[in-house]
């Protein structure tokens, strides 16, 4: 269930949108703009329902606040308030607010409006995943490795943190396919989403990077580190089956690269790509099934 979050300094009113809303959310309240941003902060409403006139802090100031701070300014905002001038309606949206909704309200259509808000929060957010994640194995795509690895390359080199790369790609998967059939090739890969899945530490970041080739970077560890990781990996594919028609047993390997990322020397971390991918090159040469680092 979705949950709001209701600003009002009149108990009453609060009263009346919980009897409204509850039975489709799960609601906070609060009576103070204060009070409401901490519980933004803390809760992480889907929806904030927020009154104008309130002593100490209006709910314009309140808006403001929210829509400057990084992990609420997401949150979308309906003014439910008694002024229903102009001026306080182009303010309401000035600010950052999504809605206006004037009191007294109708009821039926405040709820209208505060299911039409939480779906385009929901579309916004199914388009933000879309746009993250490759949708065989639902790790995350070239294009968002790209953006959060460059970044967490910037914030390791700041604060002089060690980071490593694996790179691989699974043996002969060109025979796989043609022996088997494109269905069993993405079964493989698939599964193959989900080993790495299982050995993911909480902060090491997991990319398909080609059509059968993996990418994760791993903060906070070294090459001896990296490599221990993509050793495991590297014996547990090994030892996983694929079941084929029942009755065919498929087993298959991978080669992989290790690199540590030189935070003085790497100009940025495509140049450490580049090195993960000759150790990976290398693991082929040496005759697959291998561990190379570099
Ligand atoms: P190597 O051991 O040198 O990596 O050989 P390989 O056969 O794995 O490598 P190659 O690059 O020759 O072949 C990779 C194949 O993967 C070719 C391509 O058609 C296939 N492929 C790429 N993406 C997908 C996919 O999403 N599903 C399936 N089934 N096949 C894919
Ligand atoms: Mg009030
Ligand atoms: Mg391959």
């Amino acid at each position: 269930m979705e949950t709001i979050l209701i600003v009002d300094d009149t108990k009453s009113n609060i009263n009346i949108l919980i009897e409204l809303l509850s039975d489709d959310y799960d609601i906070l309240a609060c009576r103070d703009g204060q009070t409401a941003i901490e519980m933004a902060q803390e809760d992480k409403p889907d929806l904030i329902l927020l009154d104008i006139m309130m002593p100490e802090m209006d709910g314009f100031e309140v808006c403001e606040k929210l829509k400057e701070d990084p992990t609420t300014k997401e949150i979308p905002i309906i003014f439910i308030t008694a002024m229903s001038d102009e001026d306080s309606i182009e303010k309401a949206y000035d600010f950052g607010g999504s809605d206006y909704v004037t009191k007294p309200f109708r009821p039926k259509e405040l709820k209208a409006r505060v299911k039409r808000e939480l779906q385009v929060v929901s579309l916004q957010k199914e388009l933000k995943n879309l746009a993250s994640t490759d949708s065989m194995t639902k790790l995350y795509n070239r294009r968002y490795f790209s953006q959060v690895s460059s970044h967490i390359f910037d914030l390791a080199k700041r604060d002089s943190q060690r980071l490593s790369l694996i790179m691989m790609d699974i043996d002969k998967f060109k025979t796989i396919n043609d022996t088997y059939g494109h269905a069993v090739g993405d079964e493989v890969i698939i599964q193959t989403a989900e080993i790495l899945k299982q050995h993911q530490r909480k902060s090491d970041i997991i990319c398909r990077f080609g059509g059968e080739e993996f990418v994760i970077l791993l903060p906070e560890t070294d090459t001896n580190g990296a490599s221990i990781v993509a050793q495991k990996i590297r014996q547990v594919i090994e030892s996983t089956s694929i079941k084929v028609d029942n009755n065919i047993n498929l087993n298959y390997t991978m080669s992989l690269g290790v690199t540590q990322v030189f935070l003085n020397e790497d100009k940025d971390i495509e140049k450490a790509l580049l090195r993960a991918d000759e150790a990976l090159y290398k693991a082929k040469d040496n005759g697959r099934n291998c561990v190379v680092s570099l």
